[in-house]
């Protein structure tokens, strides 16, 4: 049979690209999870995604109860879980004020980490229930991760802190909207979600890989410095962005490079290590790539597990 993967934020950039790339293959179904329905189905036509190979459900991240209905939705289906993709996120690098998801939670740390985590959480049961060989949960992770590449340390660097901000509930109130309890910074709090994107999957290999079979892994999957991504950063660094990355930085990848990236991640049998967070060179060969201090902290992962699950109602 054909493997069902289920892919987050499929309606643009690396999302639809990885759905693209695996979908041609004829061996995989693709599960377009996104907040736009329209969209999504539009993105998929537009890159010519066989009709048979693809279905859209509805997801909105920035919502438990969306977060819910969509796996009772997928459950209703009848379709297998082989893999699972957690790839959508918001990025507001120029927001003077928090935003903040249906459950309160600031908006970049709300979709890109919580959201996710209640996902996969949930989602294990039905990962574990799948007969495929190969079972996966990918949690696409970013550069800030890295502490071997000038981007990972560029300003305003990622650090949870002692997490007082997200134990407060991130609602800007009674608690700081940010995780470390700091003033609002929108492209800190993105880096931070990704931080704690790297982090749920380490703990969730510690956790579940030995007893269910399931590889964990993220990766960063180079610069994609033409997604939508970046939309809402001021016209002049979109228009420099992807020069930067391209000749300065040599970090630049197309969005169909990256997205073979990540369906490599999916589906490729020498990819299957556990607990592994995936960088490729610039001749683009797959290496396991060291992340930073703050990313790699087994006693932040276990914290950070642990206050999410009261925040998302799962203790
Ligand atoms: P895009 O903005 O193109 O894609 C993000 C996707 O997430 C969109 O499909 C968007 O939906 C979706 N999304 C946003 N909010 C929600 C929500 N509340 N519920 C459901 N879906 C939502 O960006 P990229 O393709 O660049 O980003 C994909 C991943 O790659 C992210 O995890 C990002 O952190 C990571 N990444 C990107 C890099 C880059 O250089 N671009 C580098 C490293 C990592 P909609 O289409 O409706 O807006």
């Amino acid at each position: 049979r054909k493997g069902s993967v289920i892919i987050t934020g499929a309606s643009s950039g690396l999302g639809l690209a990885t759905a693209k790339a695996l979908a041609e293959t004829g061996k995989w179904h693709v599960i377009m999870a996104c907040r736009n329905f329209l969209k999504a189905e539009k993105a998929a036509k537009s890159v010519g995604i066989p009709k048979e190979n693809y279905t859209v459900m509805h997801l909105d991240l920035a919502s438990l109860e969306s977060v819910r209905q969509f796996v009772d939705t997928f459950r209703r289906s009848g379709r297998p879980l082989d893999v699972l993709v957690c790839n959508a996120a918001v990025y507001l690098p120029t927001a003077k004020e928090p935003t903040f998801t249906a459950d309160g939670f600031e908006l970049s740390v709300g979709t890109n980490h919580l959201g996710h985590f209640l996902l996969s959480r949930l989602l294990l049961d039905d990962l574990k229930q799948s007969d495929y060989p190969q079972k996966r949960c990918i949690i696409v992770g970013s550069i800030t991760g890295n502490t071997n590449t000038l981007a990972g340390n560029v300003p305003p660097k990622a650090n949870l802190g002692d997490l007082r901000g997200l134990a407060g509930g991130l609602n800007g109130v009674g608690s700081s909207s940010m995780i470390d309890g700091g003033e609002f910074d929108g492209a800190k709090a993105y880096k931070d979600s990704k931080v704690c994107n790297m982090l749920t999957m380490q703990e969730l290999h510690r956790r579940y890989h030995e007893e269910t079979g399931i590889s964990f892994a993220s990766l960063y999957p180079g610069c994609i410095a033409e997604t939508g991504l970046f939309r809402e950063h001021v016209p002049l660094f979109r228009l420099l962005f992807p020069p930067f990355q391209k000749y300065i930085t040599k970090g630049y990848v197309s969005e169909e490079e990256a997205g073979k990236r990540l369906a490599q991640v999916v589906s490729d049998p020498s990819l299957s290590k556990s607990g592994v967070y995936w960088s490729w060179n610039n001749n683009s060969s797959s290496f396991e790539n060291q992340l930073s201090k703050e990313a790699s902290d087994s006693e932040k992962a276990r914290k950070l597990w642990e206050v999410s699950e009261k925040l998302v109602g799962l203790a």
